[in-house]
């Protein structure tokens, strides 16, 4: 089911104190939708599925029409599954925030105007191509909004190297670590939860995509530092920390990760590599005896969405997150 804002809270607020993080699945159709809800179905997780803004292009041909067809989706169909489904835009790029973010908000708007819950339960603002003091005014602005309406917003402080959904992190490698003075200035620039909750992709060497052994250094002790910086200044405060492109790492990295406060690990490459391999292993093995039933979408389809679900399940299992529903208590 889809959880009301003050669930999602407390799923959050679960992780962190329980010391295991929930994966968000990026999505980009129903079939993929529908495996990553029955992935956290098996586990007995709860979770987090979400779209970029190039997902939701693919789905409806437009960006803004296909993350309100996803949202419809998953508010029709999260009721089919006992455990708690977020709904979150990805990675949305200041070019993208008039066009994508602004008129989603403006829907959850309407619709918690007409006593409904809102269209998304969270939204990323990636503001890590500008100067931290533009990404941190406009991240404001928008948190503002955010916690009107009962949303969470996630922000990007540092840059996440490698490529998804066309956006390339920087070529400064130095950039892909970030550091406690500029996790303290988002602190002052957002408050710590009184200006409305919000999530920090805080770059500590991740890379989207399947990064390659040996050739980037994840350093979570950076989160380590972070939040010790932070309860200096704000004694009893935390940061929810999210980790971006988290496919290739180790169980030792992940495990880091999430006990210096990550509580939202991004899971992207990995979904789609046993999707596409599921689908590959049932057309390659129909590809010439193949009859009409061995060619039918939902044939291909099932096999696809049977693979992404049992890599999902995993992920609960790796983060902790597996029989934890929140939903049975
Ligand atoms: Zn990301």
């Amino acid at each position: 089911m889809l959880p009301s804002p003050e669930r999602y809270a407390e799923m959050l607020d679960g992780a962190g104190a329980g010391g295991y993080a929930f994966p968000a699945i990026n999505v980009t159709s129903s079939q993929t939708l529908n495996a990553a809800m029955r992935g956290f179905a098996e586990a007995d997780s709860d979770g987090i599925v979400q779209i970029t803004v190039g997902g939701a292009r693919y789905l409806g041909g437009d960006a803004l029409a296909g993350a309100r067809a996803l949202a419809a989706l998953g508010h029709e169909l999260a009721g089919r599954y006992g455990v708690a489904i977020a709904l979150h835009t990805d990675h949305c790029p200041p070019e993208h925030v008039d066009e994508f973010l602004r008129p989603l908000l403006a829907a959850s708007r309407e619709r918690v105007t007409r006593g409904e819950p809102p269209l998304f339960h969270s939204h990323m603002f990636d503001g890590s191509t500008l100067p931290l003091d533009e990404n941190l005014r406009v991240s404001a602005e928008l948190l503002a909004q955010c916690r009107e309406l009962g949303l969470l917003l996630e922000i990007e402080c540092g840059v996440v190297g490698g490529e998804e959904d066309g956006i390339t992190g920087g070529g400064d490698p130095e950039r892909l670590y970030t550091t406690p003075d500029d996790l303290l200035r988002v602190a002052e620039a957002l408050g710590t939860g009184e200006r409305g909750r919000y999530l920090l992709a805080a770059t500590f060497g991740n890379v989207h995509g399947f990064t390659v052994k040996g050739q980037v250094e994840l350093r979570p002790q950076i989160l380590a530092d972070g939040q010790r910086a932070l309860e200096r200044v704000r004694p009893g405060a935390r940061f929810d920390y999210v980790f971006h492109g988290s496919s290739g790492s180790s169980p030792e990295e992940l495990r880091a990760a999430v006990a210096n406060g990550v509580v939202k690990v991004n899971l992207d490459s990995e979904a789609q590599y046993a999707f596409t391999r599921g689908a590959a292993e049932h057309l390659s093995a129909h590809y010439e005896s193949g009859g009409k039933q061995a060619y039918d979408p939902r044939a291909w389809g099932a096999a696809a969405e049977a693979g992404m679900a049992a890599r999902v399940a995993a992920a609960c299992e790796q983060l902790g997150s597996a029989g934890r529903s929140i939903m049975r208590s």
